[in-house]
């Protein structure tokens, strides 16, 4: 590694395996004229890789001095730099095919669940995803009901995309090395036909509610939303835990909601974190 001093406040953890940098590229898989961007490409361990397969790469960083580094190395016809928050990024203005654009990035572990968040709402612009994140962080997305690790996190994201733990990758793969193991996780947009909450303010809402107290039952978390007569309806235990509950469940109860409080109205689309 060069001179730079990592800032904790970005969450700046370099790669410098050069046996897992491979690895991560091979798991992306670029491909020459793919419409890519990295989030935080810091001092560039993808982000060269990358531009070498696929000819042209945009990125996200908020770094000044890595920013700088940057465009010191590559020529602005391979690396197209955006300045600024990732999590302010408009990524609809990436390209103009809807479902061609690929995302990737070692995120930084202070703004990895709101980045998730953030990219759910551009769903329809993505082809995939492929992120290192804190293991602990990618096992909560990918976990299933009756797990401890299950939470809103697993519901809303499993809601949106398919999801899938690839490798992980130990602490001794960066500079500095940070405390945790990370994994390598790959995103893919499900299509608008399976993504059916009718309301998915609504459905964001009663996610929420059901873990917002972990220990108690869905009579007690979800009592906004569900009286006795709707729990018979939907066939739902009163007694039961959000944490049981399988996404398909949660979509069942908030078309159900959204049935009484809409009527024939038109229903509502987004998901923020
Ligand atoms: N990709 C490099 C690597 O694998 O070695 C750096 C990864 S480091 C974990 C995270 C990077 O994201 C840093 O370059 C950091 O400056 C950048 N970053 C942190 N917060 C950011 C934000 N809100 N928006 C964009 N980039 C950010």
């Amino acid at each position: 590694m060069d001179n730079h001093i990592a800032r904790r406040r970005f969450g700046q953890n370099f790669l410098s395996d050069p046996n897992i940098i491979n690895r991560i590229i091979g798991a992306i898989h670029p491909r020459p004229g793919e419409n890519m961007v990295e989030i935080g490409p810091g001092l560039g361990a993808l982000t060269t890789p990358l531009i070498d397969a696929l000819g042209h790469l945009h990125v996200i960083e908020i770094d000044r001095d890595l920013i700088a580094r940057l465009r010191q190395r590559h020529t602005p016809s391979e690396l197209t730099i955006h300045e600024g928050d990732a999590l302010a990024f408009d990524f609809g203005t990436l390209g103009a095919t809807p479902g061609d654009l690929r995302v990737v990035g070692n995120l930084p572990y202070n703004i990895s669940t709101p980045i998730l968040f953030h990219l759910a709402g551009f769903a329809e612009k993505l082809r995939d995803m492929t992120f290192m994140l804190q293991k602990e962080v990618v096992m909560r997305m990918v976990a299933q009901p009756g797990t401890g690790e299950y939470g809103r996190l697993s519901v809303m994201l499993q809601y949106r995309f398919r999801m899938g733990w690839l490798f992980d990758v130990p602490p001794e793969a960066f500079r500095p090395a940070p405390k945790v193991t990370s994994s390598i996780v790959r995103l893919a947009p499900r299509s608008p036909a399976e993504c059916t909450a009718r309301d998915e303010v609504l459905f964001g809402k009663i996610v929420t509610a059901a873990f917002g107290q972990r220990r108690k039952t869905l009579r007690n978390t979800l009592k906004d939303y569900l009286d006795d007569a709707d729990f018979k309806t939907l066939g739902l235990d009163p007694g039961e835990r959000g944490e049981r509950l399988a996404v398909a469940r949660f979509i069942e109860i908030a078309n159900h909601c959204a049935a009484r409080k809409h009527g024939a109205e038109s229903p509502s689309s987004s998901i923020s974190g």
